[in-house]
């Protein structure tokens, strides 16, 4: 009996020391670790690929909700509902009335402000850094003296929310994609990360 509670006591000391060494190895104090990027950056790619499941987050691993007024609960994850001709949403709608202030879910540079079919009046802001870019579509308006190359804040202000495009005139929304680039693609490229566990309430 006191021998069975010997070795018990051991194991229990042992498994303690062991807990402690690995607690203490070099890596595991708390020093941020570096994301492996390069790891998975594919070749030019589509926009309609999904990003795969290793892909990293964005490096603020944030988006503030990027129309105004609008709370977590209110959003509903549209990421994968079907779209016509076999695509996927690759995005989140966020519903809001026409005229709603559209702002930056996050800081970068327009780099392409462009009217297309579907999209209707859309904004694209490229991340610092290069490797994320920000989709905004069916604006009914850009903020005046919006430009490609100006740099935005995260909340600032970009445009109001509308349906133009491919969008019901019945439903004005916020069409919000956020995509993942390969070094060197451009704005209409990219593969589509759900921007929907990412958002966060701004301030
Ligand atoms: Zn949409």
């Amino acid at each position: 009996m006191i021998l069975r509670i010997a070795i018990v006591l051991l194991l229990l000391v042992s498994g303690y020391a062991l807990w402690i060494v690995a607690l203490n190895l070099p890596g595991e104090d708390g020093s941020p670790s570096v994301p492996r990027r390069e790891a998975s950056a594919p070749a030019l790619v589509p926009v309609t690929k999904r990003a795969e499941v290793a892909d990293p987050l964005p490096p603020s691993g944030v988006s503030v909700i990027p129309v105004l007024g609008v709370h977590f609960e209110q959003l509903v994850d549209t990421f994968d509902d079907a779209r016509s001709e076999g695509r996927v949403h690759d995005a989140i709608d966020i519903m809001a009335p026409y005229g709603t202030s559209v702002i930056a879910a996050a800081a970068g540079t327009v780099e392409k402000i462009f009217e297309s079919k579907r999209g209707g009046t859309t904004v694209y802001i490229r991340r610092s850094g290069g490797q994320w870019v920000d989709y905004y579509a069916h604006l009914d308006s850009y903020v005046p003296g919006l430009a490609e190359g100006q740099n935005i804040s995260q909340g600032q202000m970009i445009g109001r929310v509308g349906s133009t495009g491919d969008a019901s005139p019945e439903s004005p929304h916020l069409h919000y994609a956020i995509h993942s680039m390969a070094p060197g693609e451009g704005w209409w490229q990219g593969r589509a990360v759900n921007p929907y566990p990412l958002l966060r309430e701004g301030d």
